[in-house]
């Protein structure tokens, strides 16, 4: 369906929020047996929520990494950062001041003394940032391989203790918290099956393989109908799949086709037109 242009803007930033944190992925992947490393935590504290890009624990301390994919020139101001088109972004400070005081008061809450270092890392190597302080605790782009290898020194063996703090903080972490996703129905999507290139919805399909009207790829049609009922569950997770729903859900096409990937990949649950599939 189409995004409205408050959806569409937070998906992209999501979608730039995402990329980011792969990036960092990469280099906390090579701090090696010194540290363990917590991603994507969504925590609470006295009812308040927060959430956490990357933790790093060692022994001597813990690290709190807040990820920023921000693109281009920026000028520091102590409660925005400015864009030379003049737009502006909440700094990030701000955002990362709340979360490490959170953090602390939930340490406080697990018997935990231990010191909590914070700072926010620029990961787009198109980001640059004048007029900022310098104890800002910002790694910028070019910062990025040296801070870790700093990190990696820095950080000690975690020991017994932290290995149980880290449980904890898992089993804290609540994956069903409510992000602002728009409101959809399965009327109000289009039906069809997926470009895995692309992602551009084919509405019709027939024969083993297709070719993306958009960019040409080569689709093999069981492959997009598996993908797309896949993409149904992830929609409509509280929906079973039934035969008739699943027919509509993938567009029209060649109906015995869908009918065989449900039958191959999936359990068939009672019989006939209550048919549902797991
Ligand atoms: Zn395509």
């Amino acid at each position: 369906m189409r995004l409205e242009k408050k959806h569409y803007n937070n998906y992209l930033n999501f979608d730039k929020g995402f990329t980011g944190e792969c990036g960092i992925d990469e280099q906390t992947e090579q701090l090696g047996p010194n540290c363990l490393v917590l991603n994507d935590l969504q925590l609470e504290i006295r009812l308040a929520p927060f959430q956490i890009d990357t933790l790093l624990i060692g022994s001597n301390k813990i690290v709190l990494l807040e990820i920023k994919n921000f693109e281009g020139v920026h000028q520091w101001g102590e409660r925005k950062l400015t864009k030379e088109s003049g737009l502006s972004l909440e700094n990030p400070t701000l955002q990362v001041l709340k979360t490490q005081t959170r953090l602390e008061f939930l340490l406080e809450n697990l018997d935990c003394q231990m010191r909590v270092e914070a700072y926010v890392v620029f990961i787009n190597p198109e980001f640059t940032l004048f007029n900022a302080p310098n104890d800002a605790g910002y790694i910028l782009p070019s910062q990025i391989p040296d801070f870790f290898r700093t990190i990696q020194k820095q950080l000690t063996k975690p020991n017994a203790e932290q290995h149980k703090l880290a449980n904890t903080l898992v089993n804290l972490h609540d994956p069903d918290y409510p992000c602002k996703m728009p409101e959809y129905s399965f009327d109000q999507l289009r039906k069809g099956i997926t470009c895995p290139k692309c992602g551009t919805l084919a509405e019709t399909f027939k024969g083993h393989f297709q070719i993306c009207a958009n960019c040409g790829q080569r689709m093999n049609v069981k492959r997009s109908i598996k993908a797309s009922i896949e993409e149904f569950r992830i929609l409509f997770p509280a929906e079973k799949m039934i035969t008739s729903r699943m027919l509509e859900w993938c567009g029209s096409g060649d109906k015995a086709c869908v009918y065989r990937v449900l039958k191959e990949e999936y359990q068939a649950i009672g019989k006939n037109s209550g048919r549902y599939y797991v």
